[in-house]
């Protein structure tokens, strides 16, 4: 994106599905983990979002949406974009092709049927595609994928090897929250628990850096994690701190997504 610096918050909305898809778990205070997302982490984060009037992209289990139709609702009402996030949040890396374009057209009806809208980016559950996903999702008409790691700022994805791409809206396990905060015994230990002060340092040099070259800064959280009060805080202080540099903006995937391929056709790159 060319002048300044462009900021994505996203969110995973995975509530019980984390859990159940990911891993298999389905223990009562396991899944109350997710539920915790749904009941305080949305809230909470459309609450800081209309505060600082910031527009966002929240990626959701097509399960997920079916538990909690009013969140998706809200969230898309204020202004929000909602993507696929698969449909019961299992890896498409486990599926044949039939179950992967199973779950991607039943994540699809659930989420139009939601929102009224029809979600024009995808980000796998496992931040993993299999060998049929980017077709997939080229043939389902997206318009962008948000599961890949190999640049900073949105990039261009042959699909097999065809006449066909897709932009990617690239993500990485540094900006995320999971990697630094999630604790589990299950299904593998995970010591997270980090101080989000730590986070705050590694997350805004990483924005600090992408000002300076006028490139894109792409955060992942998931209110599940993020949602505590003292991470809260930790996603208060990034905005503000963004906030204080005029060329900074905030701006959802599904828009960027778009700036990028007009500017592709465009020939500006
Ligand atoms: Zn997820």
């Amino acid at each position: 994106m060319a002048d300044g610096c462009t900021v994505l918050l996203t969110f995973d909305f995975d509530a019980e599905a984390l859990w159940e898809g990911a891993y298999g778990i389905t223990t009562p205070s396991t899944l109350s983990r997710g539920a915790y997302g749904a009941n305080l982490g949305m809230p909470r984060l459309l609450a800081l979002l209309a505060r600082y009037g910031i527009a966002a992209t929240f990626f959701v289990p097509g399960i997920t949406a079916e538990r909690y139709p009013d969140l998706v609702r809200r969230a898309h009402g204020a202004g929000h974009e909602i993507g696929h996030h698969g449909y019961l949040h299992v890896s498409p890396t486990t599926q044949t092709e039939d179950e992967e374009r199973a779950a991607l057209e039943r994540g699809l009806e659930v989420l139009e049927r939601i929102t009224g809208e029809r979600p024009r980016g995808y980000r796998s559950p496992s931040w993993d595609l299999s060998p049929h996903s980017l077709r997939l999702l080229a043939d389902h008409d997206f318009l962008y994928d948000s599961s890949l790691m190999a640049w900073d700022a949105p990039y261009l994805v042959r699909v097999d090897e065809g006449p066909r791409d897709l932009v990617e809206v690239p993500i990485s396990w540094e900006l995320d929250d999971a990697p630094y905060f999630l604790f589990a015994f299950r299904p593998a230990y995970r010591v997270g628990l980090a101080d989000p002060e730590r986070v705050f340092r590694i997350w805004r040099a990483e924005f600090d850096a992408a000002y300076a070259e006028e490139g894109t800064v792409c955060y992942t959280m998931h209110p599940q994690i993020i949602g505590r009060h003292h991470r809260l805080a930790l996603l208060e202080q990034l905005i503000r701190h963004v906030r204080q540099y005029p060329a900074a903006r905030f701006a959802r995937a599904v828009d960027v997504a778009r700036a990028y391929r007009a500017g592709v056709e465009g020939g500006a790159r």
